[in-house]
């Protein structure tokens, strides 16, 4: 079987395991929305909050650091975001890069969006961007015929070691 295939067989699992356990119990119908509420901490995953945008541990991530940069608004499309709401999405689109190079110094960076079903997206109805750190050498194939995914580390330890950096008074995110 191409790799290909069983990539996608894994990417559908993964999209019931998201969808079904992310909108159980949900008031809202949007786990992200339902989760805004709870501010930055370790039991909502949140890392930052911004005045239009937020940044969010991946609760199924494809490796250590993988998070979720979002709107506030519940909003579906990239094209749906104001001026504002783009210029600070960006902004801490940006940060969090910053963050994820200074925690984990990785090899390199997956940056994307998987807009719409079709495209991947595991929740449509509220637009992410995805940040993944790489390295040399590491390929999702042994996870994709592994029915368990191995994960280096735990949430909670992802989402302390990104939270120190974020909120360190040496860190730089870019240019003001
Ligand atoms: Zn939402």
């Amino acid at each position: 079987m191409p790799l290909d295939r069983l990539s996608a067989a894994w990417r559908e699992q993964y999209v019931q395991d998201a969808t079904s356990s992310q909108r159980g119990g949900s008031p809202s119908g949007c786990v992200f929305c339902d989760l805004l509420p709870d501010g930055v901490g370790e039991s909502s995953g949140i890392i930052a909050v911004t005045p239009f945008s937020f940044l969010i541990l991946n609760a199924f991530p494809y490796g250590s650091g993988h998070v979720l940069v979002l709107p506030r608004r519940h909003i579906q499309s990239l094209e749906e975001l104001s001026n504002d709401e783009a210029g600070d999405f960006f902004l801490l689109l940006r940060r969090s890069v910053a963050a994820l190079k200074k925690t984990y110094g990785p090899d390199g960076l997956n940056v994307g969006f998987n807009l719409g079903q079709a495209a991947g997206a595991g929740i449509p109805q509220h637009l992410h961007g995805h940040i993944l750190p790489r390295w040399s050498g590491d390929t999702n194939f042994m996870t994709t015929l592994g029915e368990t995914r191995i994960l280096p580390e735990s949430l909670a330890s992802t989402w302390s070691k990104i939270s120190a950096v974020m909120n360190g008074p040496d860190f730089e995110s870019g240019a003001n």
